[in-house]
């Protein structure tokens, strides 16, 4: 049995509702993640997307969850309020079915880290109308369970897209984060 430590666990409620398609969030991610920090922005490039269907006034924003090696078989379609959500609308996975959450130059999937080092997410402080709320927990967890989950995820990204772009990608999210 591994030593116990504990751990805060951040989740970002999300409510749709609240949500106008504004984009700030996407903006401001990117430009946190941007090499140097805040030197550009790009929505494709962030951690947190907001799905959009303007006519049928949705939007849902959906920050990167982990990274799916394979398309799921099975998927829901959802109606709620009366509006129709597509597919993979609520999705938070970097998957081989759609653009989002990859890093448009090297296709790597990109995943939200709470804006590390931040005392908020920082979509959360642009956010001005409180779709995105930040809730903190704390939890018990074993070290060894953490030491495995971080190499079973290493492992299939090198699987799928080879040791050299993944230690890239690393040097460059370790830049990134010095900028
Ligand atoms: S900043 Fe808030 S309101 Fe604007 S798109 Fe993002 S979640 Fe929606
Ligand atoms: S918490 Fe930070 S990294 Fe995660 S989606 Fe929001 S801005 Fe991006």
């Amino acid at each position: 049995m591994g030593e116990k430590k504990k751990k805060i666990i951040k989740t970002i409620k999300i409510d749709v509702d609240n949500c106008n398609g504004c984009r700030a969030c996407e903006v401001i991610c990117s430009a946190f993640h941007a090499a140097p920090k805040y030197s550009s922005n790009n929505p494709a490039r962030a951690r947190i997307r907001v799905i959009r269907q303007p006519l049928a006034d949705i939007y849902v924003p959906v920050y990167a969850g982990d990274y799916a090696p394979a398309e799921c078989a099975g998927r829901e379609k959802y109606t709620i309020d009366g509006k129709e959500y597509d597919e993979c609308a609520f999705c938070k996975a970097s998957c081989p079915s759609r653009d989002e959450f990859k890093e448009p130059d090297s296709d790597l999937p990109l995943k939200c880290d709470m804006c590390e080092g931040e005392d908020e997410p920082l979509c959360v402080k642009w956010c001005l109308n409180d779709a995105l709320i930040l809730e903190e927990r704390e939890e018990e967890v074993e070290e060894e369970e953490e030491q495995e989950e971080l190499d079973i995820g290493l492992e299939a990204l090198a699987k799928k897209y080879g040791m050299q772009k993944v230690m890239d990608s690393i040097a460059r999210m370790s830049m990134s984060k010095k900028g």
